[in-house]
């Protein structure tokens, strides 16, 4: 069994935007007929069938802002016997957006006092942000796994760098006070993501789809991350790659779609080709694989 721990198949609007803006590349889909190719094709149900023929029976659905991750938990509620799973998450791209736009005087004054008081700051920090969305609480029970995905992005500047820093300390502290583990996206900035974790030893989780330097894979697994492994190994293979009893396999579907399939839309049940290309490059067999990176997901997510 396989376990895609990273997608965004409850997003129909990202699907359909992936959809019409590749056309999934009309010569592509000559050379691999056997693909779907109509967008009928992408319905829930068919790509969960699909899933589970490739013998992926558990998927996460990663929210990205509050709306996604609501969209997220509805989609896991309608397809909870088919072994879908939930996570909520505010992406770094939405930090001057929803969070902060709802916060209210006396979350800012929390979030002072707590800035004011706290222990042991790190150099970049702005102090131990509280305070979960009374929204969030109300949906937390039911198949919510992590907190995540969430993180700091500084691939295009470090303009709105704060407001990032604000947002991932408020969602480290969500995770801490509901235990749950996280999902961390990050990219480009490592050196504030690890100066931030000073004030959050207890957190544990995942930094999915690794795309660092060996030095940074290595503080990663220092801090006892796991590391999602996703198509982009199979096309940029200068990434390092985890040990396997560290790593998770993820599809971050519909992108990301591991090679030779470039060009077509991804889904769960390429977790089967990331983990097959794992196998090559290891010399594990792919039973191996799939045993170890479900037992992580399964440990990790209690599921
Ligand atoms: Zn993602």
């Amino acid at each position: 069994m396989l376990i895609d721990s990273h997608c965004h198949i409850h997003d129909r609007g990202t699907y359909n935007y992936v959809f019409s803006h590749q056309q999934i590349g009309k010569k592509l889909l000559k050379k691999y007929p056997d693909l779907p190719h109509e967008i009928d094709d992408f319905t829930p149900e068919k790509i969960i069938a699909r899933a589970h023929a490739a013998g992926v029976n558990k998927m996460i659905c990663i929210g990205t802002s509050h709306e996604d991750s609501l969209a997220a938990r509805d989609f896991a509620a309608k397809y909870a016997k088919d072994g879908v799973f939930w996570s909520y998450g505010i992406h770094p791209d939405e930090a001057a957006d929803s969070l902060f736009a709802n916060m209210t005087s006396s979350d800012s004054e929390d979030l002072r006092r707590r800035r004011e008081s706290r222990i042991g700051s790190s150099p970049v920090t702005t102090g131990r942000a509280t305070g979960a969305s009374e929204a969030l609480l109300s949906c937390l029970p039911s198949r919510l796994v992590a907190i995540g995905e969430v993180g700091l992005d500084y691939r295009n500047g470090t303009a709105n760098r704060t407001a990032q820093l604000k947002l991932f300390e408020r969602m480290l502290q969500l995770a801490e006070d509901n235990n749950l583990p996280l999902i961390f996206h990050i990219r480009d900035a490592f050196d504030d993501f690890f100066a931030v974790l000073k004030n959050f030893p207890d957190a544990r989780g995942v930094v999915h789809s690794f795309s660092d330097s060996p030095e940074n894979l290595k503080k990663s697994l220092d801090q006892n991350f796991y590391i999602g492994v996703n198509g982009l190994a199979t096309f940029a293979p200068e990434i390092p790659l985890p040990p396997l009893e560290r790593a998770l396999l993820e599809t971050d579907a519909p992108f990301l779609t591991p090679a030779p399939f470039r060009g077509t839309i991804n889904e769960p049940a390429r977790v089967q080709d990331v983990c097959a290309y794992l196998s090559k490059v290891t010399g594990e067999s792919e039973a191996k694989i799939a045993e170890i990176t479900t037992k992580n997901a399964e440990q990790l997510f209690k599921i």
